[in-house]
């Protein structure tokens, strides 16, 4: 028999953007469920096991928040079970590494305590649409399809099939269907930092040059971004990107990790057999699947222009702060660049507008699914920002169900105070320099 579940607010997809979309609308008084595909929150954190959250810290200070109170907790943990680092990568600020099981047990435990209900292992999907708004998501489980009744809708899937069989317009990757790089991740342990990291090269350009010269490494990883893990002497390494993957292709995403593993373990095998400090090492926590970093952006009321973002933006819908790079990965074939978006000491907010869909009254979105253009999606996509434009759009849709209105006409000013009075920094006037003392290390 077909099942059939009641709730205020339904997020799709437990990624860092469900996670803050889930906890934001809880937050609000919302009775809400979070549909999440596989068996663990995180999305692409749970497919990169110990991938640094980066971008929580713009010009040095943290964005606060859920992302705040997430990380605040695991730093005061004794021992810690995180650290604030400065990232060794360019035009990267500070970054948080921790300890990816204690991380996503510390998010399962603030998705319990704030009563929201959550199906892993269950897929949503088409949505019924009647004036204008989605009332139900089909979805299944291991028991069969169920039915969700829904008074609001957050999609933060990532690639948007529900939003998209919606009918809300999108584009894909670069607009020309040139998809970022896709990316299966692993670590090695019992690998020395004092000897791994003494020549200074955060790419390991020398060593990778020569392996891709004797045929030992696939031409893509003339960069090896190798970095310290959260635990000593562990290297997480985030190298290994497989071009052309579309994400929203379940073979094509198989088939991409396959090969992922294969040019992993050749690496493993090459840093143990060539690059100092890594002969007693061996290979960890390979990812389960490659994670995917760009498909479908969907369409809202604003687009995020990378001009704007460069000029340091600061509208009054802002939700987030942030001064990340570029971070464009492999599109087509491009290389790899992260060339600064704004300048030195300045920073950028997101404007809540590029999560609101032009048509439906019922429906928002967040994370990775932003309304952006592709040099700012490049730079707005780090996990802090996506668990904090979730954050905002699940506080958005608890007010607008509140408040019998449809998305568009809430007012952003009070989605923006709503977020200040629960702690986001740099927003609403509030200027990221009041908070000078937040990092936890
Ligand atoms: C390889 C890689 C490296 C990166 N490096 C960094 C980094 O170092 N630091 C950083 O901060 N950011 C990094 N990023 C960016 C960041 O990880 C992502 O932008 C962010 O995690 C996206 O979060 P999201 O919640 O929007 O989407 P996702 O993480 O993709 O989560 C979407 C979730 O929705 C679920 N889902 C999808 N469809 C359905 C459905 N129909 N029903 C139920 N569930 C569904 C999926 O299973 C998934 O759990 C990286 C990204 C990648 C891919």
């Amino acid at each position: 028999m077909k099942r059939h579940i009641a709730a205020d607010v339904l997020v799709i997809g437990g990624g860092t953007a469900g996670f803050g979309a889930a906890l934001g609308a809880a937050s609000a008084g919302a009775r809400v469920r979070l549909i999440e595909g596989t068996s663990k929150i995180g999305g692409v954190m749970a497919f990169c096991p110990g991938m640094p959250w980066g971008g929580g810290y713009p010009t040095g200070r943290s964005i606060g928040g859920v992302f705040g109170a997430l990380t605040d907790q695991l730093c005061a943990a004794q021992p810690p079970l995180a650290e604030v680092r400065h990232s060794t990568l360019e035009n990267f600020g500070f970054e948080v590494v921790y300890d990816h099981e204690a991380a996503v047990f510390a998010m399962f435990q603030m998705l319990e305590e704030a009563g929201v209900e959550v199906h892993l292992n269950t897929f949503a999907g088409a949505p019924q649409i009647e004036d204008g708004h989605i009332r139900r998501v089909a979805g299944t489980d291991r028991t069969g399809p169920l039915t969700f009744e829904t008074g609001m809708v957050i999609d933060c899937s990532g690639d948007g099939d529900l939003s998209a069989k919606a009918g809300v317009p999108f584009t894909v990757g670069d607009g020309r269907g040139n998809m970022m790089g896709v990316t299966l991740s692993f670590s090695m342990l019992n690998a020395p930092w004092n000897e791994v990291f003494a020549r200074g090269d955060p790419y390991f350009t020398k060593e990778a040059e020569a392996g891709i010269a004797e045929g030992r490494l696939h031409p893509d990883l003339a960069k090896l971004y190798l970095m310290r893990g959260f635990h000593r002497d562990t290297v997480f390494c985030n190298s290994v990107h497989i071009r052309g993957v579309d994400g929203t292709d379940p073979q094509g995403v198989a088939r991409a990790t396959q090969e992922g593993r294969r040019r992993c373990h050749q690496l493993a095998r090459f840093l143990i057999e060539r690059v100092p400090g890594f002969a007693h090492a061996r290979m960890n926590a390979l990812g389960p699947t490659v994670g995917v970093r760009e498909t479908r952006k969907l369409e809202a009321v604003h687009r995020i222009q990378a001009g704007d973002l460069a000029a340091g933006a600061k509208p009054a819908d802002g939700i987030v702060a942030c001064d990340n790079p570029i971070d464009d990965v492999m599109r087509g074939d491009a290389a790899m660049t992260h060339d600064a978006i704004v300048a030195k000491g300045d920073y950028y907010t997101l404007p809540f507008r590029a999560m609101v869909p032009r048509a439906i009254a019922n429906l928002l979105f967040a994370g990775r699914l932003v309304c952006a253009d592709p040099a700012a999606f490049a730079s707005v996509r780090g996990m802090p920002q996506c668990m904090a434009m979730g954050e905002a759009a699940g506080i958005a849709a608890a007010m607008a169900l509140a408040q019998g209105k449809p998305v568009q006409a809430l007012d952003p000013a009070a989605v923006v105070a709503a977020l200040a009075e629960r702690g986001v920094r740099g927003i609403g006037g509030d200027a990221l320099e009041n908070h000078a003392v937040t990092l936890a290390v």
